[in-house]
């Protein structure tokens, strides 16, 4: 069985970003980038079935800038079998990213896609969903447990109200969620050993994708500055302040 994993390069999740004094978007000069970690979750989910022998192989796929390579490699030190990066200096859309991925699918013909719930950068919870469209093949989203058999996968979702179980035929692109693993750190050796990994270099061109974003970015904001609390002495103060100043009684 052959698993597709795309993993994306955002800005660390411990940096305070901050925004661009013109508002046309978020400062990233010198700022630490990391793997999106709901894809450190999908490659750990991948490797944990090779491990289990249920899985052969495992691609990892980026679309970004020359640097997302770093991205790739740590995914190759975590286990991943091989690596394409396709190329592009600017930022891609879903809708763009999911094309070229359909494109990747076509040729790799993976059994299962591992595609995060969302990139932390945008948030955009957009392209797992996009992508099993344009392929036609199953889906499942926010997967906190993955149960592979006979051809089918079983996943556990958390939901509102509680847990739900889905199943689908593969082949299915599944989104992961926070709670399916804890990704583990790579180990020095395997750091090294991810260096000689055989990593393939496209360009959105060679898959014949136009990647001209549709969406325009009017302004970018910093949230509200949030008042700073007060500590109060009792019961009947809280009461009273809640009742004669925030009035929510
Ligand atoms: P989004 O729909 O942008 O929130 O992203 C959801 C998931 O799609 C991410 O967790 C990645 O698995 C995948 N993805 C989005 N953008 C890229 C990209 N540029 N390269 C590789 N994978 C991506």
């Amino acid at each position: 069985m052959k698993v597709l994993v795309p993993v994306k390069r955002v800005v660390d999740y411990n940096v305070k970003i901050r925004v661009k004094p013109d508002g046309t978007g978020v400062d990233l000069s010198n700022v630490k980038m990391s793997m999106n970690p709901f894809d450190e979750i999908s490659v750990e989910e991948a490797v944990r079935l090779k491990e289990a022998g249920t899985v052969s192989e495992i691609v990892v796929v980026s679309i970004g800038p020359a640097k997302a390579e770093e991205t790739l490699r740590t995914a190759l030190a975590m286990g991943a079998d091989r690596a394409v990066l396709i190329e592009a200096e600017e930022a891609v859309e879903p809708l763009a990213v999911a094309k070229l991925l359909k494109k990747v699918a076509a040729a790799e013909q993976p059994d299962l896609v591992f595609v995060g719930k969302q990139a932390i950068d945008d948030d955009c919870n957009q392209t797992g969903q996009m992508l099993a469209a344009l392929m036609g093949a199953s889906q499942a989203t926010f997967a906190s447990k993955v149960d592979l058999e006979g051809g089918k996968a079983q996943i556990t979702r958390e939901v509102d109200g509680g847990i739900q179980v889905v199943e689908v035929t593969l082949p299915a692109v599944i989104t992961t969620d926070l709670r399916l693993n804890e990704p583990r750190y790579a180990s020095l050796p395997n750091i090294m050993k991810a260096k000689k990994k055989p990593l393939e270099k496209k360009t959105p061109g060679d898959l014949g994708v136009d990647i001209t974003p549709r969406l325009a970015v009017l302004k970018t904001n910093e949230p509200p500055v949030r008042k700073s609390g007060i500590r109060v002495s009792s019961v009947a103060e809280l009461v009273q302040k809640l009742k004669t100043e925030s009035g929510v009684l």
